[in-house]
């Protein structure tokens, strides 16, 4: 049976994968209405993996005999001022669902609830991969400035994404 504060916590991080989907998708929204449809699908894509990292979680917490259960979603934000500041909205957004993983990693140490941090495991490395990932597309951005044609064609290579990966 799992603890009330682990259950507590996941049941909050569930919450937070569920909410970064919106952020995402209402990213995907923006490039959308932008006409950078590259960029709309890498993050429609991003918000799928988000509403799937939220059922990881969801089916740990069954698993384990606990309650799952759903809070509000917070509003995402639904402007932004350029590609450049979008992205690096999401690798702060990522460091801050990294930093969030990891204290339930820590609150799971304390409760010497192991079985929730093999589960965790999984995430950590993820987090790895999506900080770095967003940084590096940040990176790419910061290159492109304000070059039309730069944009154009890193909006194609994001756009690659869900086939290349699926
Ligand atoms: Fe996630």
């Amino acid at each position: 049976m799992i603890k009330a504060s682990i259950e507590q916590a996941l049941n909050d991080q569930i919450n937070l994968e569920l909410a970064s989907a919106y952020v995402y998708l209402s990213m995907s929204a923006y490039f959308e209405a932008e006409n950078f449809a590259g960029f709309a699908a890498w993050m429609k894509h991003q918000a799928q993996e988000e509403v799937d990292h939220a059922m990881r979680l969801y089916g740990f917490v069954n698993e384990r005999g606990g309650r799952v259960t759903l809070q509000p979603i917070a509003g995402p934000p639904v402007d932004f001022d350029s590609p450049l500041a979008c992205f690096k909205l999401a690798y702060e957004h990522e460091c801050k669902v990294s930093a969030s993983i990891n204290q339930i990693y820590a609150l799971a140490g304390q409760e010497q609830d192991f079985a929730t941090q093999q589960h965790l495991h999984w995430f950590i490395e993820e987090q790895v991969e999506e900080e770095a990932t967003a940084d590096g597309i940040v990176a790419k951005l910061e290159l492109a400035a304000d070059n039309k044609g730069a944009l154009f064609m890193l909006d194609r290579e994001l756009g690659a994404r869900p086939t290349a990966e699926h």
